[in-house]
């Protein structure tokens, strides 16, 4: 697989071409950003924990039903994926009161919440990925209704999967986000599944091995990439 031009560089990835049209190589960095990239910095390992924790959580789901973009893991940075038409959407799944939710209500961090919930933000840097709902999808024609809804579905599912996974390795799943993008007829889940887009907490301290280290400035950041790794792969 040949490596060619450089597509895109996001925060934390770079996506490059290769010689076959329908793949593209997604390269993890150890670059940092929060608060709307206000915040920057590198934590060292980042993108090679980040690659094998998304490679890892990717397998697990295509084994459970749930089609990816992942293909193979090609290097320590890099892995493979099928190229995607990304839908404007993020979708945001939460079992615990966290971040954006505790600010927007009101509430306290770490409510156990009695259902999963899920949220739609439409994907814009400038515009802070503002909270959306399915009329908006539908009015705004960022997705049918029926990729909604196979979304929706698709996204409750990893949830229950992903719960239980991280569950037996001591860890609670607070809450995620994911992205969709259409493949020939298809809905697949694209981008990354790692603390940079999870909450993961230890089961019995709730101490956290998530971006939120990085964002609290609250130390062992390296150590908390690397300790999610590890119970990934364990
Ligand atoms: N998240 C993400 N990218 C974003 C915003 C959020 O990956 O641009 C993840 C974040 O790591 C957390 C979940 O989505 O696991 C919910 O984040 P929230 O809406 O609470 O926003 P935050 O507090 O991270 O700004």
């Amino acid at each position: 697989m040949k490596k060619e031009k450089l597509i895109y560089e996001g925060k934390a990835k770079k996506v490059y071409q290769t010689d076959n049209p329908e793949l593209l190589i997604q390269e993890f960095k150890d670059d940092a950003t929060a608060f709307d990239a206000k915040k920057r910095g590198t934590i060292r390992n980042k993108g090679a924990c980040n690659n094998e924790i998304s490679a890892r959580l990717f397998g697990i789901l295509e084994t459970k039903g749930i089609s990816t973009h992942f293909v193979k893991l090609l290097s320590g940075r890099e892995m493979l994926v099928k190229r995607l038409e990304i839908i404007p959407v993020e979708v945001t799944i939460r079992n615990v009161v966290a971040g954006g939710m505790a600010k927007l209500l009101g509430l306290e961090e770490g409510k156990k919440l009695k259902a999963p919930v899920l949220e739609y933000h439409y994907k814009s840097d400038a515009l802070h990925d503002p909270l959306i709902n399915e009329y908006h999808i539908f009015a705004l024609e960022l997705a049918s209704n029926k990729e909604m809804k196979a979304i929706a579905r698709y996204s409750f599912e990893i949830n229950h999967i992903l719960l239980k996974f991280f569950d037996q390795r001591d860890l609670k799943l607070v809450d995620f986000k994911l992205e969709f993008g259409r493949h020939k007829d298809k809905i697949l889940l694209g981008d990354e599944i790692s603390p940079d887009t999870c909450r993961l907490w230890d089961k019995s301290t709730d101490k956290k091995l998530d971006k939120d280290r990085f964002r609290r400035d609250l130390g062992d950041i390296e150590e908390a990439y690397q300790e999610v790794l590890r119970r990934v792969l364990s």
